[in-house]
């Protein structure tokens, strides 16, 4: 057997086109959804990821702030600006690009945020919506790509068992949290594998679905997948490769070329989960904008 390829780039298309659809018709009732994000200090990787946030943004039509201080700013005076996000009536969404510099602390700042802003949903407020299932969570956006991802190529969750492979805050437990709603993409069976997890290949081979968010290349292997599982691969790692210009390329967790030949779907690493996160942070941000307009 050889698994069919997920195509996250392919899925996240799909998604940007409907959300442009949605904002259109926004703007055309003169409710044009906002997003701000943050970056403190010169971080090219974070840099990086602001910059195609703030791009995804203006593509789909949402207007997007884009806010760059200097590796200088004091909490205080970062914690001003949130409060003077949080007012405006502009801004829909706020994103505060982490890791921030050591001195600021990140949980006093997420803290600050007014949680029906918080489209990353990292809020204790958004956790706890989540956690008990209710509807107006801003869910973190890998997970919540997740699920779409699962839906939109017929692999729902309902009913199967899946086993995801770490419990980061980020991805891991909100992803568990997610698949245990009883909502669409919900109604699953969950188990959550972690680094003191005794034999994980026995555990991650009674998933139907397997998700794996470990960041360390190679953690799945053939004989830890079931025959006719979805592997869903999170993981984003550089290895050295000096057949490539740059010198590196970019790989997931699982050994991509050996599962596939047992799966029945995978994700490819890049183009697989990546894609989906940006495309849910716009998802979260036109929610927020619709769900202020109701209010
Ligand atoms: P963290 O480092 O925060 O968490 C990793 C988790 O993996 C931990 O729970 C850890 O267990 C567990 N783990 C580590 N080693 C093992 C092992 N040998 N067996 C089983 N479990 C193990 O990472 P994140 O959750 O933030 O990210 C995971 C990966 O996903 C990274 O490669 C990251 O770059 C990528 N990522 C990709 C995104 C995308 O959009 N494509 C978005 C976010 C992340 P323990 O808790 O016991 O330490």
């Amino acid at each position: 057997m050889s698994a069919t390829i997920i195509s996250g780039t392919e899925i996240a298309r799909a998604i940007r086109d409907e959300l442009n659809a949605q904002v259109a018709q926004l703007a055309e009732d003169g409710r044009v959804p906002g997003l701000a994000t943050v970056l403190v200090g010169e971080n090219p990787a974070s840099r990086l990821y602001v910059g195609m946030k703030n791009r995804a943004a203006a593509e789909a039509g949402i207007h997007s702030r884009q806010i760059t201080l200097p590796d200088t700013t004091t909490e205080d005076e970062l914690l001003a600006l949130i409060d003077e996000l949080n007012r405006d009536p502009a801004i829909h969404g706020i994103l505060v690009q982490l890791p921030l510099p050591r001195r600021i602390d990140d949980a006093k700042v997420l803290l600050a945020i007014d949680p029906d802003k918080d489209v990353d949903g990292f809020h204790p407020v958004n956790v706890g919506r989540l956690a008990t299932g209710d509807p107006d969570v801003l869910a973190p956006c890998t997970p919540r790509g997740i699920i779409e991802m699962l839906l939109r190529s017929g692999a729902d969750p309902s009913g199967k068992h899946v086993v995801v492979v770490g419990r980061s805050n980020i991805v891991g437990k909100p992803m568990a949290l997610l698949l245990l709603r009883k909502a669409p993409g919900g109604n699953a069976t969950v188990t959550v594998a972690h680094s003191r997890t005794a034999d994980l290949g026995a555990v991650a081979r009674t998933a139907d679905i397997l998700v794996v968010a470990v960041g360390w290349p190679g953690t799945i292997t053939r004989e830890m997948v079931k025959p006719g599982a979805v592997v869903i691969d999170v993981g984003t790692n550089r290895v050295d490769d000096p057949t490539r210009e740059r010198g590196y390329r970019v790989v997931g967790d699982v050994e991509f070329d050996e599962v596939r030949e047992v799966a029945s779907a995978i994700t490819p690493v890049p183009g697989g989960v990546g894609p989906m996160t940006i495309a849910m942070l716009l998802a979260n941000t036109v929610e927020a904008a619709v769900r202020r307009g109701r209010g």
